[in-house]
């Protein structure tokens, strides 16, 4: 059957998913309300960066595999809609529905007067609960029709990393599938499986409660990691002659723990794992648990940014009048989004206790702008950044700032101090050969 498919929704998710169901011949509808957006994928060029993202939007515009579209009533000639909202979070961290809530009664309107079956996917991240509790209730007053002898209902929640979306889709690690009727199972099983032939990637085939959890049971476990290896960090740095990279290699070796995600630095942040770990603990609370395990895996990434500012102390002792050059913005390489980004944490700080800010990433320049506004200097090169600094942070872990020498920084500062939150550089190509040098986790040798 040759299924066709709209997306509601063209952020990251949706865009990334609508272009690579369409690069794979399958006939896609893409639906968003925000028209710049709309516009700016029109013309072939996506509102964000992804590796490898624009020439496959382009290829598939050009094929008219990909049509686009304003109008969740759109939504109505296709087979299986996908929505892949937004979820961000509340002010008391729980997960804000609204978007999602609104999309559904959309899309519960444009399916009103359809005679044949229809599937309804959630995408987005969502508590459990959601696509019954929620979403389903919304789809049938709306419609009028009824699950499952009207339409389907599906989850089928997005576990693709911002800056390898396009790769994460096209191969992904496993697809979960949340459904409580056959047919829908059937069809959803069939679309991935067309999707990924000839490959065979696992699918989990449960019941949607459990897709749900699912997705904040993986981030959340994710987040941990990053936060149990940051623990680790904060050790060594007290401790002379130890360095977390040793220590999260060894550790790595073991089969039980495996090598990744034990990357120590200044925290994760992004739209997902802050949000995700947040909500994850809002809804068990709601349902009578605390998760004090998660609670602290939060607290200490909300602390870990400021380790930078700690260790620029170490050498400033007086921050205020200084100039502190911040490489990378981004909250990852390969990527312009800024949102929760650990820069925004450190930079605040900075201004805060008077400091002049200059900074420099290599793609989210306009992006940071839009933050930071005239707050502080952006430059166009690292070396720019570096100018009359009295010490520099590395803030994301872009590959170019391991080229930086112990020459560059001597030649462009007006002291050469070095803070690698993101351990990029190698501790033993500096030490000695700059006025300080300090590493997370790199305890003083
Ligand atoms: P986003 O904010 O980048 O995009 C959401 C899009 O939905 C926007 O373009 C917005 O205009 C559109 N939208 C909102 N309401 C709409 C409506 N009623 N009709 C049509 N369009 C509407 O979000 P995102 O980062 O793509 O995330 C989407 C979901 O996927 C979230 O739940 C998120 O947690 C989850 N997720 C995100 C990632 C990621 O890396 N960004 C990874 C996995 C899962």
């Amino acid at each position: 059957m040759n299924t066709h498919i709209s997306i509601v929704g063209l952020g990251f998710v949706g865009l990334t998913t609508a272009v690579c169901f369409a690069s794979k011949g399958i006939k896609v509808t893409g639906i968003d309300i925000d028209e710049n957006k709309l516009k700016m994928v029109a013309a072939g060029q996506p509102p964000f960066y992804e590796v490898g993202l624009a020439q496959r939007l382009r290829r598939v515009l050009k094929n008219k595999k990909l049509a686009l579209s304003a109008n969740v009533k759109a939504a109505a000639s296709s087979d299986i809609t996908i929505i892949a909202v937004g979820t961000p979070s509340n002010k008391d961290g729980s997960a804000n529905l609204s978007y999602l809530a609104s999309a559904c009664e959309s899309v519960g309107a444009a399916i009103k007067d359809k005679k044949r079956f229809h599937i309804v996917v959630i995408k987005s991240t969502v508590p459990p609960g959601t696509t019954l509790g929620v979403a389903l209730p919304a789809l049938e007053k709306i419609s009028g029709k009824r699950v499952p002898q009207d339409f389907g209902i599906c989850s089928n929640p997005e576990f693709l990393r911002e800056g390898s979306a396009v790769a994460d889709t096209l191969s992904p690690d496993k697809v979960v599938i949340g459904t409580i009727d056959d047919r829908t199972k059937k069809a959803m099983v069939a679309l991935y499986n067309r999707f990924y032939r000839p490959k065979n990637v696992p699918m989990v085939e449960t019941n949607p409660q459990t897709a749900e959890l699912i997705k904040y049971a993986n981030n959340s476990f994710l987040a941990t990691k990053i936060s149990f290896i940051n623990t680790i960090a904060n050790v060594c740095q007290r401790i002379p002659g130890t360095d977390v990279e040793t220590v999260a290699y060894a550790i790595g070796l073991d089969r039980r723990i495996g090598p990744l995600f034990l990357r120590a630095g200044l925290g994760y942040g992004g739209s997902c794992f802050p949000k995700d770990v947040a909500a994850m603990i809002s809804f068990s609370k709601a349902n009578g648990y605390s998760p004090e395990l998660l609670a602290n895996t939060h607290l200490v990434n909300q602390m870990q940014p400021y380790k930078a500012i700690e260790l620029l102390k170490m050498f400033l002792h007086e921050l205020a009048g200084k100039t502190v050059a911040i490489l990378g913005l981004a909250f990852k390489p390969y990527t312009t989004d800024m949102r929760e980004a650990v820069s925004i944490k450190i930079i605040e700080e900075l201004n805060r206790t008077g400091v002049l800010v200059r900074a420099f990433d290599p793609m989210a320049i306009e992006e940071a702008k839009s933050v930071f506004g005239d707050k502080i200097i952006y430059c166009k090169t690292t070396e720019e950044c570096l100018e009359g600094s009295d010490a520099c942070i590395i803030a994301t872990e872009w590959p170019q700032f391991r080229n930086i020498t112990p020459k560059l920084l001597n030649k462009h500062m007006k002291t050469s101090i070095l803070i690698d939150g993101r351990r990029v550089t190698e501790p033993r190509k500096f030490n000695g050969k700059i006025t300080y040098y300090s590493a997370i986790g790199y305890g003083s040798q």
